[in-house]
């Protein structure tokens, strides 16, 4: 298995629901070891390569360490536990989901969302009707809010994440498992910054793991204040929608190349730079697709409209199935995106970034 993919998926398979982001900064020291880091008290963490000079135009590269998650609200009679979404998981996806949840004394406790069996359904349709996560119950096999105290060390606010195991199809260059928005792209920011790390370039190049995203972009507000580029590239493991829309409407497909939105629900990417690594794509002959997405939103919420104005575009590397228990991602899709990025960087200059 080469280094890129083991970071993928120790990074995928960390626990890092939006605000417990420790274990996945430790995968990330691991790969960073000839950076320079450092992290701040929300956990985001900042990598610098050597080759920076703190004199030419900053250019910074994010992505959210975070991932969709849940948090314990309360103990039923029961023993079952009720509980709330860190971030906006697919509710569908939920129903009979093994999760992974982190008690009072930091132990990984198993637990399964309940599913209600045919034998107790009224009717085959209103059997797992379910339209709200607060009718849905996390079960460790409590029989009542005591022994769920003792026996498995939970109470309330307990940090859960999906329990999947990231596995690589070597043969056809996937990858399938959870959180892959944004783990993937925090191993394509690590890959970019170890690629350069000796280049000699035009601009300094920086990186963060920013926290929180899932929850309210809170680690990205954070780094914009601390690092204030001057220029931002947000990587996204963005959804696909390949599977779900058809014809025309088809604009990101697995395999389809890194993902720039024009727009989204948070942000209009910057159309000068946007066009500038898009023209970027082309002269290299990388792989690329774009957008316009009609909602949603990205770290680039906050850093475009940091300090004097951030130039800012979203380098997205499609996921199918994004926010659920399971989804899919193309290892082409990483490389071509960690491609793109080092040629960008490769050409910007103090001047392109004054032409902005
Ligand atoms: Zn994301």
């Amino acid at each position: 298995m080469n280094k890129n993919i083991e970071l993928i998926t120790e990074l995928a398979d960390a626990f890092g629901p939006s605000g417990f982001e420790d274990e996945v900064v430790n995968v990330a020291r691991k790969y960073t070891k000839d950076l320079d880091v450092y992290e701040d008290k929300m956990r985001n963490f900042y990598m610098k390569p050597r080759n920076f000079t703190g004199k030419k135009p900053h250019v910074l590269l994010d992505a959210h360490s975070d991932e969709v998650g849940f948090m314990v609200h309360s103990v039923r009679p029961d023993g079952s536990l009720r509980f709330t979404n860190l971030g906006g998981p697919t509710l569908a996806s939920l129903i009979s989901a093994k999760l992974r949840i982190k008690n009072d004394k930091g132990e990984m406790i198993p637990g399964i969302i309940g599913s209600v069996s045919p034998h107790y359904a009224k009717t085959a349709q209103n059997a797992n009707g379910v339209t709200q996560i607060n009718q849905l119950s996390l079960d460790v096999g409590a029989t009542s809010p005591a022994e769920a105290k003792e026996r498995f060390g939970i109470t309330m606010a307990e940090p859960a994440t999906f329990d999947t195991t990231c596995e690589y199809d070597e043969e056809n260059g996937l990858l399938f498992g959870k959180a892959f928005d944004c783990r993937v792209g925090c191993a394509a920011v690590i890959e970019t910054l170890n690629r350069i790390k000796d280049s000699e370039l035009g601009v300094d190049v920086s990186g963060v793991l920013a926290v929180m995203e899932e929850f309210n972009a809170g680690g990205a507000q954070i780094a914009a204040r601390t690092v204030k580029p001057d220029l931002v590239i947000c990587f996204e493991g963005c959804p696909a929608d390949d599977t779900i829309q058809s014809g025309s409407d088809i604009q990101t497909r697995l395999k389809g190349g890194p993902f720039l939105r024009h727009m989204d629900g948070s942000m209009i990417s910057h159309p000068r730079f946007q066009k500038f690594a898009l023209n970027v794509a082309e002269k290299y002959g990388i792989k690329w697709q774009a957008g316009v997405r009609e909602g949603s939103g990205t770290n680039g919420m906050k850093y475009h409209v940091s300090n004097q104005g951030v130039p800012c575009i979203v380098m997205g590397i499609p996921v199918r199935y994004a926010h659920s228990a399971n989804g899919i991602t193309a290892v082409e899709d990483f490389e071509n995106a960690v491609e793109l990025t080092v040629k960008i960087v490769e050409e910007l200059t103090a001047q392109v970034v004054e032409g902005f």
